[in-house]
């Protein structure tokens, strides 16, 4: 597992105390979609209502299951977690849909992971808080429409892209989390900090923020590295120093690169000429699957200008030659 790896790992679940915030005053960044879905909020409790479907989406680690979290925590309901891989058949769906209470939060996660018949299922749940069950099997087999609660259906995604349109259709709120910008993510890592009974000097949270890539779930990984760190060699303080120092033990660079990163720009840089070059002799080169190229290393190179993507091949840019301190060949 990489540390700057924006999928969550059994080591951020088991941490305690748990620094994910449970109240949305708690909920630092993403101020448009907390304004939109605080109003929505404000406007269900006032009518009475079950709030309106959500879809929650973008990149791992930005505050998705957390949000899911507040919302049935602002609006007093319980909230009940799955995810799309989990519910096999329609059947499992239907169970979970027929246990919930008035109001309650379902949550699922990877939602674009659902089976079409399972989302066959979502349909008539989501629209009319119904659900077609077929009882009996063959010739005898009967259609029952059963009433569910009206509940509030929270999707999340990592890949809107690949939702079909009539699930999409179907949520009433649909809001992108956007990555995380270097103020938001020092108050994420002192606020973090705090709750792991610790003190993280300014410059010392500043530091972790800077490397985190725009991430919560990485800038929380990295804090509690630095916690050690801070522990064993120093007197327990967040410093610069010491983050500075802890950072680069683990080879997570200023811009929060780490060593595969680099090791991806440097091939294309040394053995292809800065490129373009593509994905398969890429893949050869550094011995990594194309899926693992394009879904894990790429995007974050791609989103901090490292990186192009032509139809002829990646191209290392200036930023990357410049990054790695590699003098750029003239054009000629
Ligand atoms: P996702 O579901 O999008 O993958 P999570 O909701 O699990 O992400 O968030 C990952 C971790 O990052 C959480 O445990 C929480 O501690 C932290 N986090 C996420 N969003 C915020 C935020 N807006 N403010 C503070 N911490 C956050």
């Amino acid at each position: 597992d990489r540390i700057i790896g924006a999928q969550e790992t059994a080591d951020d679940i088991y941490t305690l105390p748990t620094v994910r915030p449970q109240q949305i005053t708690e909920y630092i960044g993403q101020t448009a979609v907390r304004e939109q879905l605080q109003l929505s909020m404000d406007a269900a409790k006032m009518r009475g209502e079950a709030l309106d479907h959500v879809l929650l989406y973008g990149p791992p680690g930005l505050g998705k299951t957390t949000l899911s979290n507040i919302i049935a925590q602002e609006m007093g309901v319980t909230l009940r977690q799955t995810s799309g891989p989990v519910i096999e058949k329609p059947g499992d769906l239907a169970a979970v849909l027929t246990r919930l209470e008035p109001h309650d939060v379902l949550f699922i996660d990877e939602i674009h992971r659902l089976s079409p018949v399972v989302e066959e299922v979502l349909y008539p749940a989501m629209e009319d808080f119904q659900i077609d069950i077929v009882i009996g099997e063959g010739p005898a087999a009967q259609s029952v429409k059963i009433d569910i609660p009206p509940f509030t259906l929270v999707g999340a995604t990592t890949r809107a892209g690949l939702l079909t349109s009539p699930l999409r259709d179907r949520f009433g709120l649909v809001q992108r989390l956007e990555f995380y910008n270097h103020d938001e993510l020092t108050q994420i890592v002192t606020r973090s900090a705090n709750i792991l009974g610790m003190h993280a000097e300014a410059e010392g949270a500043a530091e972790v923020a800077r490397r985190s890539r725009g991430t919560p779930r990485i800038a929380n990984r990295l804090l509690r590295r630095v916690r050690d760190f801070a522990q064993v060699k120093g007197d327990g303080v967040i410093t610069q120093d010491i983050a500075n120092l802890a950072l680069n033990l683990l080879e997570v660079d200023q811009l929060g690169l780490d060593k595969m990163d680099r090791r991806f720009l440097e091939t294309i840089i040394h053995k292809f000429d800065g490129g373009p070059v593509g994905i398969d002799s890429m893949g050869a080169a550094l011995g990594e699957e194309r899926g693992t190229i394009e879904d894990v290393i790429e995007p974050f190179l791609v989103q901090q200008g490292f990186l192009v993507r032509t139809p002829r091949g990646r191209v290392a840019t200036s930023s990357a030659y410049n990054h790695l301190q590699v003098v750029m060949p003239e054009e000629n």
